[in-house]
């Protein structure tokens, strides 16, 4: 395998709180090992737009506590075309470009497979995406964040609930996957946790919220991910009107605030981890991989598997959540 000398670095999909740490992690490690960086702006659309720029350590002064990405985000059509490909390497080659440090989620890693398959170019993914459904990394940078800041929207949410009879219902972000309704569903005291992985039938929920309204309370919280069988919060309000009438029915999606914020120092140790151990992969002769932290240590797992497995949510967990509620 050629040299590496100069890598370029990317942030693609979603955007994520904690990429930019994983950025200067990167940067930072490369241009110790004496390599040179350049940044591409947009992701893989960047790349095909030639939207590249030179990195120093300097460049990633005073971002690691900023959300968001410096080098921004985007989805690429293009990319996904064969012609799109050929246009973005010519870009790579342009700027003598060795290797390529991608961080996004598993489209993102889909992409960068291509790039190498393609063309031979070495490539490595940092898994920077809010929902924390990749195989290969126990979390993913921004879930986190993420979840604080479901948390702490629903505990003001729940501030005001001190009247009676109130049902509250509150939509988290996980198309497909409930991680974040799980553990933000713990965290705040859920009566009800809805999620993809574990179908409940209506009646199911209808008889639990009742149950609830019988033993207790003054108010109820579910929390159903976006993805759920439900058809989230709004869908299920209206399941729900005809039996739960008597009650004060609030409904809040909670959507895009998810992704913003400044990242927790979880997240912040976690990607500095991960660009860090990305770089290092690729000096070590590794391609194709996701660099990942899995029961504390750092693991490179084959970058197809981060979309051919599917990473279990805690089971236990939604075990727990029924006893405690
Ligand atoms: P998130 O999980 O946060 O949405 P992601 O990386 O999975 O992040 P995608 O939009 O699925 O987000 O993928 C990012 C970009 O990767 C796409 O816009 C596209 O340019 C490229 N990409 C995705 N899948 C492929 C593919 N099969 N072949 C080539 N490129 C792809």
């Amino acid at each position: 395998m050629k040299k590496i000398k100069r890598i370029a670095v990317f942030t693609s999909g979603g955007d994520a709180p904690g990429m930019n740490a994983a950025i200067r992690s990167s940067v930072r490690t490369a241009t110790s090992n004496g390599l040179s960086v350049m940044g591409v702006r947009f992701g893989y659309q960047g790349m095909i737009d030639d939207d590249f720029i030179e990195m120093h350590h300097h460049s990633v002064s005073n971002i690691l506590q900023r959300g968001g990405t410096i080098l921004k985000s985007a989805r690429s059509k293009e990319f996904r075309s064969a012609e799109g490909r050929k246009k973005a390497v010519e870009n790579l080659k342009k700027h003598d470009i060795d290797a390529i440090v991608a961080i996004g989620g598993d489209g993102t890693f889909r992409g960068a497979s291509e790039l190498y398959e393609e063309y031979g170019i070495p490539v490595v993914g940092v898994p920077g995406t809010i929902d924390n459904d990749l195989y290969g990394t126990d979390e993913t940078i921004g879930y986190d964040t993420a979840l604080n800041t479901a948390m702490e929207a629903i505990d003001k949410i729940r501030d005001t609930a001190d009247a009676h009879d109130r049902l509250f219902l509150v939509e988290v972000m996980g198309r497909e996957a409930g991680f974040i309704a799980l553990e933000t569903g713990i965290a705040t005291g859920a009566e009800l946790i809805l999620l993809p992985e574990a179908v409940k039938k209506l009646d199911y929920i209808r008889d639990t919220l009742k149950e609830v309204f019988k033993v207790q309370r003054r108010s109820s919280l579910v929390v159903v991910a976006e993805g759920d069988q439900t058809g989230g919060a709004l869908n299920l309000a209206e399941k729900l009107k005809d039996d739960f009438g008597k009650y004060e029915m609030r409904v809040s999606v909670l959507g895009h605030l998810q992704r913003g914020g400044s990242p927790t120092s979880h997240d912040r140790v976690l990607a500095s981890r991960l660009g860090s151990a990305a770089v290092e992969a690729l000096l070590n002769g590794h391609t194709s991989v996701m660099a990942g932290v899995v029961s504390h240590k750092n693991t490179l797992t084959p970058m197809h598997k981060t979309w051919s497995e599917k990473k279990s949510i805690n089971f236990e967990l939604l075990e727990l959540a029924k006893v405690i509620r």
